[in-house]
């Protein structure tokens, strides 16, 4: 075995010596196969290539309603154009906030910038990384319009008690649900995506199906969604013949060729989560005994987008160490999963949103160091992502588990041999 061998980034031999693992960047890790092509080919015969009049779109909106249980679909251009879908139809007033995670990608929180919102970050759980309810309990003001909830790499946020905080206080809860495709919101219970008003998805290329980029918003309510289809088509009313800008709206429309494509991939969504399933429970029963790591929490309401593992003991330089000899040994992974919490991304520290003025935002402290303790932490010194693929054989599964136990008992303090 590997035992009392070098690390491969100090020069030692590599667990895994085949091929790269399955990605999601690569055709051997996508479900891309004749259905798409025959797809492609139905549209580009067709001569219509647009979403506005041809079938496809409104085929795969009907389709996906119903695969999540939500009363209707609106589809777009990307994950991100579906959440600025989801706050402009939640309609804030300039200056009015909306509670954010810190720990997502920039898409979560650049629609609330564009529609001169505040984005108040919340801290988050310890171990699923998602919006911590009590944290958000204490930021609502009446100044909140929304929440918006991230289920972070597939695992379902506790949107129960988000919704209630939501309804108690008379706004409305936004799921970015581009992580957690059919993942139960607890275990055999309605997806996420329904728990709150809103469920935002993307198509993009890391995703668990993809159609290069695309997004789709559910929602049980026929007045938001007539109001996110237009905000997605410049305001304009299709459904009444007549050429009219009604309010203020882009252009994010989905083409006929991203939802024809897009519909042959949410059929095969099933298989490739209960793969992915399937792979993280193996990964799970080897890495059990690991001493001084957090496996992911897993009730039946997980459908792995990636593995998010924790590690007890590191500090900055020991996690970026740990995940860099985890790909060395033929295991990419990402330490923190974001280099730093959003709020200390450049976009929200100097701000240039509307030129110099700063605005929305209130002012340089707002987003200082510290804001979210638990992210930060999660991010700088205990979060390891590491790949979780419907691909896998079961023999890519069990590199991924010596790779973590080699690195894990030559680095982890916590779990020095
Ligand atoms: C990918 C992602 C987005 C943005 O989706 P795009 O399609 O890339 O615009 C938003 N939120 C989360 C949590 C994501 O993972």
């Amino acid at each position: 075995m590997t035992d009392g061998q070098d690390l491969a980034v100090d020069g030692g031999p590599a667990v895994r010596t085949g091929p790269p693992l399955p990605s999601a960047m690569s055709a051997d890790g996508r479900r891309i196969g004749a259905e798409e092509e025959a797809a492609v080919l139905r549209v580009l015969r067709s001569g219509m290539l647009s979403g506005v009049w041809g079938p496809e779109v409104p085929a795969l909106a009907r389709e996906f309603a119903e695969q999540v249980g939500s009363g209707h679909a609106v589809a777009c251009s990307s994950g991100t154009a579906a959440l600025h879908l989801a706050v402009a139809a939640v309609d804030p007033e300039p200056g009015d906030e909306i509670i954010v995670p810190p720990i997502s990608d920039i898409g979560s929180v650049a629609p609330v910038l564009a529609q001169n919102a505040v984005p108040v970050f919340a801290d988050v759980d310890p171990v699923t990384g998602c919006l911590d309810p009590d944290r958000v309990a204490e930021l609502v003001s009446p100044r909140t319009r929304a929440i918006v909830v991230v289920h972070l790499f597939g695992k379902a946020a506790d949107v129960t008690r988000l919704r209630a905080l939501a309804d108690a206080n008379g706004v409305m809860l936004i799921e970015d649900c581009a992580q957690a495709y059919l993942t139960p919101v607890s275990a055999g219970s309605a997806l996420a995506g329904t728990a709150g008003h809103l469920g935002c998805f993307s198509l993009q290329q890391h995703k668990h199906v993809t159609a290069g980029d695309g997004g789709l918003v559910v929602t049980d309510d026929a007045g938001l969604a007539e109001r996110m289809r237009r905000f997605a088509d410049k305001g304009w009313p299709r459904e009444t013949g007549e050429r009219a800008y009604l309010h203020f709206a882009l252009n994010y429309r989905m083409t006929e060729l991203v939802a024809a494509v897009a519909r042959e991939q949410l059929r095969k969504l099933p298989d490739v989560v209960t793969a992915r399933r399937r792979h993280a429970a193996r990964l799970t029963a080897q890495l059990a005994d690991l001493p001084g790591a957090t496996l992911p929490a897993d009730a039946g309401d997980h459908s792995y987008w990636y593995y998010p593992l924790l590690i007890d003991g590191l500090d900055e330089p020991g996690l970026q160490r740990y995940a860099a000899a985890l790909t060395s040994e033929g295991v990419p992974a990402v330490p923190g999963y974001l280099r730093r919490p959003l709020y200390a991304e450049p976009v929200l520290r100097e701000p240039r949103t509307y030129g110099m003025s700063g605005y929305p935002l209130r002012g340089s402290t707002e987003y200082s160091d510290g804001l979210c303790p638990v992210a930060e932490s999660l991010v700088y010194r205990r979060l390891v992502v590491l790949p979780c693929n419907e691909n896998f054989t079961d023999a890519d599964v069990d590199d991924v588990a010596a790779a973590v136990r080699k690195v894990h008992t030559r680095l982890a303090t916590g779990g020095a041999a």
